[in-house]
């Protein structure tokens, strides 16, 4: 089933995660493990990023150094089958433009279509870790935009270089990615929004947030999308912060500022269980002010752990 026809369908606030494919040659039970303590909340669909791959320079025996591509978190597709059959609900694949030309992405949506897979997240992607700036493939898309127009013309029935005749059309629901924070790149919240909006006209039927720990900027972005006419529904991105790493890792990462509290009761945690529960207290307190305001769903990012997201649930879900 389609995210828009679960959040019609839906009368509550609808709980949601995100969980990372494991690192190559681990299983998929450690994603069963990670999903397994989560599904008394009832999550209608469940998302699973894609990562592209990385440069690394590999020692060979005769002592060259070769530059090899790898990709350390293989498996996006395979995962969100493996979540459908075990689970029996849905699974949104992350697909990003990076490393894809326009004819592999047609090949990985059609495989999607035939696996039975409603809906995708459509995205962008980052650089390549080794990269500074976002280098298209020759003949891949440059932006979600045009990823989106793809994957909406494919809904028509329009598949590349209209070579298909009386071709059956797919019928994925599409997401985009939205900033309450503006996206790094954007000159600022307006130029954000002015591409925000294309995306959008282009076929995106929902957008879900970047994390973000001040409730006040989701909601004022919420306000100014509607005020420039994006009316589909917005998922907020909600990120428990669990340990001393992320206090720096988050905002560098991410490109997303603390709120002052927040901060202060940080810097007083000496230990990684200090501030995994300052976190946990923190994303509770704005799921259920997000809810008290009539959010549509929550968005929780587990990062491939998922023991701090079932404390908030338990607190937030039932
Ligand atoms: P775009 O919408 O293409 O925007 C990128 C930048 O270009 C923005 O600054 C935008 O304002 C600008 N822009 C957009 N269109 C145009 C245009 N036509 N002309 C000029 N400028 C334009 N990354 C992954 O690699 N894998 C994932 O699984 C993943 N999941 C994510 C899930 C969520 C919910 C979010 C919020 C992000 C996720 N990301 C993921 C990260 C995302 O790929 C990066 O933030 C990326 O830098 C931008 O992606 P986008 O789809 O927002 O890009």
């Amino acid at each position: 089933m389609k995210v828009t026809e679960h959040l019609k369908q839906s009368e509550k606030t609808l709980f949601s995660f995100e969980i990372l494919p494991p690192l190559k040659g681990k299983g998929i039970e450690a994603i069963f493990e990670g999903i397994d303590p989560l599904m008394e909340f009832n999550p209608p669909f469940i998302n699973v990023t894609y990562h592209r791959e990385e440069y690394i320079y590999k020692k060979f025996p005769n002592d060259l150094l070769r530059k090899v591509s790898i990709r350390k978190r293989p498996g996006t597709v395979g995962i969100c089958a493996a979540i459908i059959n075990k689970y029996n609900i849905d699974a949104i694949p992350h697909l990003i433009c990076g490393g894809f030309s326009v004819e592999e992405t047609e090949n990985a949506l059609i495989d999607l279509q035939f696996l039975g897979i409603d809906n995708v997240l459509a995205l962008r992607g980052d650089p390549i870790k080794t990269e500074s700036t976002f280098v298209a493939e020759p003949n891949g898309h440059s932006y979600a935009v045009d990823l989106i127009g793809q994957i909406h013309n494919m809904n028509q029935g329009k598949y590349l270089y209209d070579e298909v005749e009386n071709s059956q059309k797919t019928d994925f629901c599409i997401g985009t990615a939205g900033y309450p924070e503006k996206h790094y790149e954007s000159m600022n919240m307006k130029t954000d929004l002015f591409y925000l909006k294309k995306k959008v006209e282009a076929g995106a039927e929902y957008i879900t947030t970047q994390m973000f720990f001040n409730n006040q900027k989701y909601y004022d972005f919420v306000e100014q999308c509607r005020k420039m006419d994006i009316h589909v529904p917005i998922l907020p991105g909600i990120k428990p912060i669990t340990n001393l790493r992320h206090i720096a890792f988050l905002p560098k990462t991410f490109y997303i500022d603390l709120p002052d509290e927040l901060a202060d009761k940080l810097m007083s945690c000496k230990t990684n269980n200090d501030v995994k529960k300052v976190g946990i207290e923190w994303a509770i307190k704005q799921s259920q002010d997000l809810i008290e305001n009539g959010v549509p769903g929550i968005h929780y990012y587990t990062m491939g752990k998922s023991e701090a997201v079932k404390e908030i649930a338990t607190n937030v879900f039932k």
